[in-house]
């Protein structure tokens, strides 16, 4: 492993405290229950991971304390806390998805409703459409040897499938629901990727209240009204917000 620079280390250090801070905001956004979730960012010129310690309360959590993982072999190379038992998903989306600089997992509690029953949360309006280009996909169900042996790794590899199989780009729907499991997100840094996590829960509430109202499936969203929507604000012809002149 090739020693690291001061440049290293503080890129590093505020790694930590970006996933400190990302790891209480999934709480205050009311996405976590006791510790059922856990974030992750990656500084990608090191190759190293930090992510949550396994079972520490969020609110004890000091940066310094955070693991340090190596993306390539998955060892922790710095910090004394056990990682959390998630790192090996974290690590599978890192390899697969070059976009993504942060991961967030949670089990909140609309987006759980649709994994456990292997549905999709579908693109109903532009409140989806403005962080997802499509419907948040939902995983197969895992293998039993698929359970039995590396579970962390292949909940991580079906999540990869699920792109390559359904030809999404992981920029345009950052985020997927696993099989009777619960939500993943991620975006290009923490900010970014627990936003997404918000918004995937967000959608997945209104659209249980929507098929409530209706007593079925509603019609999905206008693909032109969605695609206007989504790059309105993402990509190269983006023009939402304030732009720099
Ligand atoms: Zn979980």
């Amino acid at each position: 492993m090739k020693t690291r620079t001061q440049a290293d280390e503080r890129r590093l250090e505020a790694l930590r405290g970006a996933v400190v801070q990302a790891n209480r905001d999934i709480v205050t956004a009311g996405l976590v229950l006791l510790t059922w979730g856990n974030v992750s960012a990656i500084d990608r010129e090191t190759g190293l991971v930090a992510i949550k310690p396994s079972g520490v309360a969020y609110d004890a959590l000091e940066p310094s304390q955070l693991p340090l993982v190596s993306l390539e072999t998955g060892e922790v190379v710095d910090g004394s806390l056990k990682p959390s038992s998630d790192t090996a998903t974290h690590l599978a989306i890192y390899r697969a998805f070059h976009s993504a600089g942060a991961v967030v997992h949670t089990h909140s509690h609309a987006a759980v409703c649709f994994a456990q029953c292997h549905m999709p949360i579908p693109c109903l309006g532009t409140t989806h459409a403005d962080h997802f280009l499509t419907d948040i996909p939902v995983t197969r169900s895992l293998k039993q040897a698929e359970i039995t042996s590396k579970y962390e790794l292949n909940t991580g590899l079906v999540i990869v499938e699920t792109f390559r199989e359904q030809s999404l780009d992981p920029a345009h729907t950052p985020g997927v629901l696993v099989d009777q499991h619960g939500p993943f997100a991620w975006g290009t840094d923490t900010a970014k990727a627990v936003e997404n996590a918000i918004v995937l829960e967000a959608c997945a509430r209104m659209a249980l209240d929507c098929r409530s109202l209706t007593g079925a499936a509603p019609d999905p969203a206008d693909r032109t009204l969605v695609e206007k929507h989504f790059f309105r604000k993402h990509g190269p012809k983006a023009y939402y917000g304030q732009t720099s002149s």
